[in-house]
């Protein structure tokens, strides 16, 4: 080999060194990226936990704070505002008619009860609200559910359904803040869900459409007003006697709970025939330092449209569950490229719906298809590793755990409020009752789109409620799906709070 041919080889033996340290350093350097990603989910997954000790704090502190919200007006975060629903669904019979606006979707439903707890009929119709009547007058938009109630009334019935007395009573879910001033009035506080009908407001939503009706000539009585989890609650108690809270989670989150009556001290005095009352927590403003708050949630907050409010909804309900998975992923993906190129959608607001999220957590194909594609359609990223899909099924179960596991909390807080957790109440020692012979079945009613269709969240709830009661204890409590519940049950409130009633509520 003369002198050339070595320098040759020379240069490619330099050549192919540097080539190797190039793809070593490559190696390295994306195995450290790799790491810092997996690192920051761990540390995502430390700061979100949820272990059962912590539980238990919140359920304290959940107790605690319907005490405090019983006491006085503004004691708690949590309103504990009355209801006037003193009288649950038990036996009744007839046929009744329900109302639930609650979003940009209303329902009419037709019930026949038949006593003895049976549901004897059910119909429902949805019906979108035209986004004109959202920000029209309160007479346009009564006068269009009145129209469409006598239509539905008219369609399912026989031609003398109109007058029939049985049908005269109405039960009206209105998913709005109202003050209420009794089981049929409330006037309301503010619009939410994008409606603006500036005339209603401070106005008793009752009367608005009791007085559409009769411009409909619909000669019914509005004998009910209720939220969806006082709806709920009604349905649970119709069904099972031993029915004592329910918890509604969908977009949002709410729970009510029958109270004693002369436990609301912050409303001496109370009125209640039964001596017992329903109270609607509006728990959704629940806060607790208990809570595992991260800079995720924080984030999440400052950028709402109501920042320091709903803290507990924000952490647990359908609207917002996607948005913090979206959050975390966002993060990820600016601090390595383990996502590919930063995709803009990563930093639109909401671009991740919860059920999309579902729906990837959910993905049991080998090679996480749905998920791939979900990354892809939804929020432009493409052709991420099996490895890397594994790592957003992560994120998706640490936010989903944690939600599903603090509303195990918050529903043993309940529990504990009425002595329907086996401890006796906030102050008296453990198993109390239990050990005297005296747990009572106890069965919470909920509804919900996240709690129905996510499989996974519903068995996290279900198994952290066990968890935090014990093994005692647990197998007393029983949840139970109540689907369509806040409409059925203000029908069924109809009908208990209309002059016919025949039972009362049984106080604990
Ligand atoms: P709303 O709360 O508006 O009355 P629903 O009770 O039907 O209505 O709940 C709808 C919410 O439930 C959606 O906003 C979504 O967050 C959640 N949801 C619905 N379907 C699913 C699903 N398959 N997986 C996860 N979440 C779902
Ligand atoms: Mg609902």
């Amino acid at each position: 080999m003369g002198k050339l041919g070595l320098g040759i080889a020379a240069a490619c033996a330099v050549a192919s060194c540097a080539v190797a340290a190039v793809m070593a350093g490559r190696r390295v350097r994306s195995r450290r990226r790799w790491w810092k990603v997996v690192t920051a989910v761990q540390e995502f997954e430390a700061a979100a936990a949820t272990p059962v000790g912590r539980l238990r704090q919140v359920v304290d502190a959940m107790a605690v704070e319907m005490h405090a919200g019983l006491a006085s007006e503004g004691g708690s975060k949590l309103k504990m505002l009355l209801t006037f629903v003193d009288n649950l669904p038990d036996g009744e019979n007839g046929i009744y008619y329900a109302l639930h606006v609650g979003g940009t979707n209303f329902r009419i439903l037709k019930i026949q009860l038949g006593g003895q707890r049976s549901i004897l009929g059910h119909d429902v119709e949805r019906k979108p609200i035209p986004q004109s009547l959202m920000t029209s007058t309160s007479e346009e938009f009564f006068d269009f559910i009145a129209l469409a109630l006598k239509e539905f009334i008219e369609r399912t019935g026989n031609n003398s359904q109109l007058s029939q007395v049985r049908g005269k009573d109405l039960g009206f879910t209105f998913s709005f803040p109202v003050k209420q001033t009794s089981v049929s009035s409330g006037t309301l506080i503010k619009w939410t869900k994008g409606f603006a009908i500036e005339d209603m407001v401070e106005k008793d939503v009752v009367e608005c459409l009791q007085k559409a009706l009769s411009r409909r000539g619909l000669d019914m009585n509005v004998a009910a007003l209720v939220n969806d989890s006082v709806g709920t609650l009604a349905v649970g108690h119709f069904l099972d006697k031993d029915t004592v809270a329910a918890v509604v989670i969908g977009t949002g989150t709410n729970a009510c709970y029958l109270e004693r009556a002369d436990a609301v001290i912050k409303c001496q005095g109370l009125l209640s025939t039964s001596g017992g009352m329903v109270i609607n927590m509006e728990w959704g403003n629940f806060w607790s330092s208990h809570l595992p708050r991260t800079s995720y949630d924080i984030d999440l907050d400052v950028e709402s449209q109501n920042p320091n409010d709903q803290g507990f909804e924000k952490m647990i309900s359908g609207m917002y569950l996607g948005d913090i998975v979206r959050r975390v992923i966002h993060r990820l993906s600016i601090e390595s490229d383990i996502f590919g190129p930063l995709s803009s959608k990563l930093s639109t607001r909401f671009v991740l719906s919860t059920p999309l999220m579902a729906a990837m957590h959910e993905d049991d194909s080998p090679d996480l298809r749905e998920v791939a594609k979900i990354l892809e359609e939804t929020l432009d990223i493409r052709d991420v590793p099996l490895k890397v899909r594994k790592i957003m099924v992560k994120v998706c179960d640490v936010v989903t755990r944690r939600a599903a596991r603090l509303v195990a909390a918050g529903i043993v807080g309940i529990l504990k409020k009425i002595g329907r957790d086996g401890t006796g109440g906030i102050s008296s020692g453990r198993i109390k009752g239990y050990k005297s012979g005296k747990m009572r079945r106890t069965v919470v009613a909920v509804e919900g789109g996240l709690y129905t269709s996510y499989t996974i969240f519903r068995e996290y709830l279900n198994e952290a409620v066990a968890e935090i009661l014990g093994e005692e204890i647990g197998p007393y409590v029983i949840l139970k799906t109540m689907e369509d519940g806040s409409g059925i049950g203000a029908a069924m409130l109809a009908a208990s709070n209309s002059a016919r009633s025949v039972d009362t509520v049984q106080v604990l």
